[in-house]
């Protein structure tokens, strides 16, 4: 009997490994399809520069617009583009896109774009990089690219190289989700990004966990004594901004102060509130 139930759990189990399997499948040809026919978008999220008291960049952040499904989260589309390579074509269109909705904001403003380590190893991103911003006539200053630790997995002299190349062009680089990765500080050493983003799992526990407070200070020292800018990720709470503003975090990034908005949204919030302190949200 026991084996009979156990065949039959494993019956169960490779029935829901075929349907994911089969869901991915579909995932991977809508995806193709998705990207001719344009169901991508970019919403923008602010960050807020606490030093200027103003917004000082938006973050670009894909969201797909499914014909059945409504608006999926890159959480779950993201990995399989990777997988597929489609990341490739995908993140291409979202730099050229973001470069180009930027050119509509003043100029203080910045535009940050999020670079899978995939497409980081792929050949081409330069070219691509330089591709978006030419064709937009951005400022190669007012782009930033974020990415994670992961590129570090890979061939770490190649991924220097590369880095320095960008950092030539005139772009920012952001170490994107700080602390959670494959962290080893030895690689703040070898390349000078130019901003920390410490991942919003540290702010969640800022006020609440013995020890989360002085592990923020630390990367927020670290990043400064190092030259590099800081940017607290997933701030909801004002007790949360008092503390990081206490402990000289350069920038904010939240629900507290806005989810990520369509490209409409930020022409209308730049028109109007161009000035919106962090004191008001
Ligand atoms: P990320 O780059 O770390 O982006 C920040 C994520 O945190 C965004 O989720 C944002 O909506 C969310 N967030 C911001 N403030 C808060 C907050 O106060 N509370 C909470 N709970 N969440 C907050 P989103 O838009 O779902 O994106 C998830 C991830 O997908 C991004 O994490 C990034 O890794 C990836 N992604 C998004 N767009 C792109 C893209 O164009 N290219 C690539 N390669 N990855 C992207
Ligand atoms: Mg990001
Ligand atoms: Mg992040
Ligand atoms: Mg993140």
């Amino acid at each position: 009997r026991a084996k009979e139930a156990g065949r039959g759990t494993f019956a169960f189990f490779e029935e829901s490994l075929n349907e994911r399997a089969q869901q991915r499948r579909q995932m991977e040809n809508d995806l193709r399809i998705a990207l001719e026919r344009g169901e991508f978008e970019l919403f923008y999220q602010p960050l807020f520069d606490l030093e200027k008291d103003r917004i000082g960049s938006f973050e670009a952040l894909l969201r797909w617009n499914h014909p059945r499904r409504g608006l999926v989260s890159p959480v779950e589309f993201i990995p399989i583009a990777e997988e597929t390579g489609l990341i490739v074509p995908l993140g291409a269109w979202a730099l050229r896109q973001a470069c180009h909705e930027a050119t509509r904001w003043p100029d203080h403003v910045r535009v940050a774009v999020n670079v899978s380590s995939v497409q980081f190893h792929r050949p081409g991103l330069q070219e691509i990089i330089v591709q978006a911003l030419g064709q937009s006539g951005l400022a190669p200053e007012r782009l930033e690219i974020e990415i994670t630790e992961s590129i570090f997995l890979e061939g770490s002299e190649a991924t220097l190289k590369l880095l320095h190349t960008l950092r030539t062009l005139g772009i920012r680089i952001a170490l994107d989700d700080f602390g959670t990765g494959y962290s080893s500080l030895s690689y703040l050493q070898s390349f000078p990004f130019d901003k920390l983003k410490i991942d919003r799992s540290f702010i969640q526990n800022l006020l609440t966990r013995p020890g989360a407070s002085a592990v923020v200070r630390a990367i927020t020292d670290l990043a400064h004594a190092l030259g590099m800018e800081t940017t607290a990720e997933g701030v909801e709470e004002r007790g949360q901004l008092a503390e990081l503003r206490n402990q000289g975090c350069s920038s904010v990034q939240g629900f507290l102060f806005s989810k990520p908005m369509q490209a409409a949204e930020i022409i209308r919030l730049l028109d109007t509130a161009p000035a919106r302190s962090a004191s008001a949200a």
